[in-house]
């Protein structure tokens, strides 16, 4: 169940209960509580929600567990008790969640089945049940008699088969033309997968949609499923992050299974920068979760025929910090950008949420979209809302410039406390610094060669990028570590160039290269007048209990050694991109200009300043 998310919750139809009936039942309640509580002959025995429970059994506060089909009576362990908790914990299992058990497993908590089901019912809690029920079906009866004559109409939300084809289609997603045109292919593919097998064409495995949140990443996979016709399996790469060891990979292991069982469909994996994070810098074991999650994708990404019809496709607004595995042939290997609209783009999409608002005459689309830059599909579609919102405030008829105007300084505000757009003066900053990287990349002997340079903001946290062609490492020598951090220093050398001083921007690259050399000379022995030796890093030392496990000494040494290393490298980024002025310039322009460029154009920017 928890492994789909079908398009239509499969809940939706209880969700709406009629106002009248909600009255009722809670009336009915405020009743029943102190009945029931009145009639509760076992003190430490507490009923709570399902989720609280499952809280309790992963804090460790669960002895044992006896399970029915309707019940979790959870008996709690001493310590937890000595800590105020009741004896037992009851809670109503929730229909098909079936990760308890795994849950339980994996918390060696010892669980046992028990009979019949529902426990044997407390009498006095019948009779209230009896009444509430009764109070039920006399409200659904007289309000079904009111819809009749008009006068209250009962809402019913109507259920859409989960497993069938997603509804939504190209024409609801607007601005991303260039990603609809590489997607067009997937759709042909999967409506006649026969025929590409047949032409023996290759067929992508794997499509990566890029950009930043709200461009509509979602939508267009959603689009593609319903343009093809065919079953949409989603699940969210955030889900996985809390999860026990072993979940993951059964979820991810599942989805693969219902979606082959459909023969043809679309598995989509929302944010898969939250399991498909790169493996190798974790030093500790917190990421196997994670990492069992990962390898269980990449064998179910391997083990499938492309031929079959059977297409995954994943969202990200962080492509960086991929595994690199996961962007190898045959997995995704195919990247589409879906990048901020422009205004062109921004007046279709409002068009296309325009279908469900009622708007004034004098309402000009076109006007909105030239006072939205910066604004993604989702920020747009919240403007009609809010203002929509306002004009039914207002007791307008419809909406009206006013409102529109209104509902975009409300979106401002919020976006500038949430996503702050970057403005000219930090655009250029970001261009030198990230020229700055990819110049020192192909610069020096070992760097790996640059894939992409790019200011197209990623998120809140990355105003840029550089992407290296970055291979599986097992081993690296002192020279390629010290390569290394020069381009790591090599944004903030570019901006100490370019304008004689640096910003903020640059903080993470030194919190990376900083704890590169701080392994250096603490942990690979790379520093002469440190001398080989292995010296825990205070934190680790402190989590052990330890206090710290060096002298003063030894720790204003290793202090002098992490800066000396850290200004070398910073002072050789300079000296490499002071001798390439022009390109450096070169490129940080074309970067102004297009936003990210490939390999190709890199290079290509990069030999057009040099004099020949
Ligand atoms: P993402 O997955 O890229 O974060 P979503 O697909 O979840 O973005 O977009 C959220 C909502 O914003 C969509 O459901 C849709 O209503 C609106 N939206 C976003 N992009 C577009 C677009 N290009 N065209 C139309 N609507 C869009
Ligand atoms: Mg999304
Ligand atoms: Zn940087």
């Amino acid at each position: 169940m928890a492994v789909l998310k079908p398009l239509t919750p499969m809940n939706a139809r209880f969700r709406r209960r009629t106002p009248g009936a909600g009255r009722l039942l809670r009336l009915a309640a405020a009743c029943a509580v102190p009945v029931a509580l009145a009639t509760c002959s076992e003190p430490s025995e507490q009923t709570i929600a399902y989720s609280r429970l499952k809280e309790r059994i992963a804090a460790g506060q669960v002895r044992e567990v006896r399970l029915s089909d309707y019940q979790v009576q959870a008996t709690s362990t001493t310590a937890a008790r000595k800590a105020g908790a009741p004896e037992r914990w009851v809670a109503t299992r929730v229909p098909g969640d079936d990760q308890l058990v795994s849950l339980l497993e994996a918390k060696h908590v010892q669980y046992d089945g028990f009979g019949g089901g529902a426990p044997r019912p407390n009498p006095v809690a019948v009779l209230v049940l009896l009444i509430v029920g009764a109070g039920i079906l006399v409200a659904a009866w007289r309000m079904r008699r009111n819809s009749v004559r008009g006068v209250s109409p009962v809402g019913r939300m109507r259920v859409k088969d989960s497993h069938g084809a997603s509804e939504t289609s190209f024409d609801d997603v607007a601005g991303v033309d260039e990603a609809k045109e590489e997607l067009e292919e997937i759709v042909h593919f999967l409506r006649t997968p026969e025929k590409f097998a047949r032409l023996g064409a290759r067929v992508p495995r794997g499509v990566l949609l890029v950009g930043p949140p709200g461009t509509g990443k979602t939508l267009l996979a959603k689009a593609v499923a319903g343009e093809a016709g065919v079953p949409f399996f989603s699940i969210s790469g955030a889900e996985f992050v809390e999860v026990y060891v072993g979940v993951g990979a059964s979820r991810v292991r599942k989805l693969f299974q219902q979606a082959r069982a459909k023969g043809r469909a679309i598995i989509f994996i929302d944010e898969l920068d939250a399991i498909g994070k790169t493996r190798s810098n974790s030093l500790t074991g917190a990421n196997d979760e994670r990492e069992q999650t990962l390898n269980q994708l990449l064998v179910e990404m391997d083990g499938f025929d492309p031929r079959s019809g059977i297409i995954v496709m994943a969202a990200t607004n962080r492509p960086e910090i991929l595994d690199p595995a996961l962007l190898r042939p045959g997995r995704f290997d195919r990247q589409v950008l879906v990048d901020r609209p422009d205004p062109i783009g921004r007046e279709a999409i409002l068009r296309v949420h325009a279908r469900n608002v009622r708007l004034d005459d004098d309402v000009d689309l076109a006007h909105i979209a030239q006072r939205t830059p910066g604004f993604v599909g989702a920020d747009l579609a919240n403007v009609l809302n809010e203002a929509a919102l306002l004009a039914a405030r207002a007791d307008k008829p419809a909406v009206g410039m006013e409102e529109l105007d209104a509902a975009i300084d409300r979106v401002v505000a919020g976006l500038e406390k949430k996503n702050r757009l970057v403005n000219e003066k930090e655009r250029r900053i970001v261009a030198w610094h990230e020229a700055g990287h990819a110049l020192v990349a192909e610069s020096v002997p070992t760097a790996e060669p640059v894939k992409k340079v790019s200011i197209i903001p990623r998120g809140a946290a990355a105003l840029g990028y550089t992407q290296q062609l970055a291979e599986d490492r097992l081993l690296m020598q002192e020279d390629e570590l010290l390569d290394r951090l020069a381009v790591l220093l090599g944004g903030r050398a570019a901006e100490h160039i370019a304008f004689g001083k640096l910003s903020t921007g640059a903080s993470n690259d030194l919190e990376r290269a900083t704890s590169l050399a701080r392994r250096m000379v603490c942990e690979f022995g790379m520093s002469a007048r440190v001398g080989p030796i292995s010296i825990a890093t205070p934190a680790a030392g402190r989590a052990r209990g330890e206090s710290e496990p060096w002298s003063d000494e030894t720790a204003a040494r290793v202090e002098r050694e992490v800066q000396q290393i850290l200004a070398a490298a910073f002072d050789r980024a300079v000296a490499i991109l002071e001798t390439q002025r022009a390109s450096l310039d070169a490129v940080a322009e074309r970067l102004l200009e297009f936003g990210s460029l490939h390999r190709e154009e890199l290079l290509r920017a990069m030999n057009a300043a040099t004099p020949a």
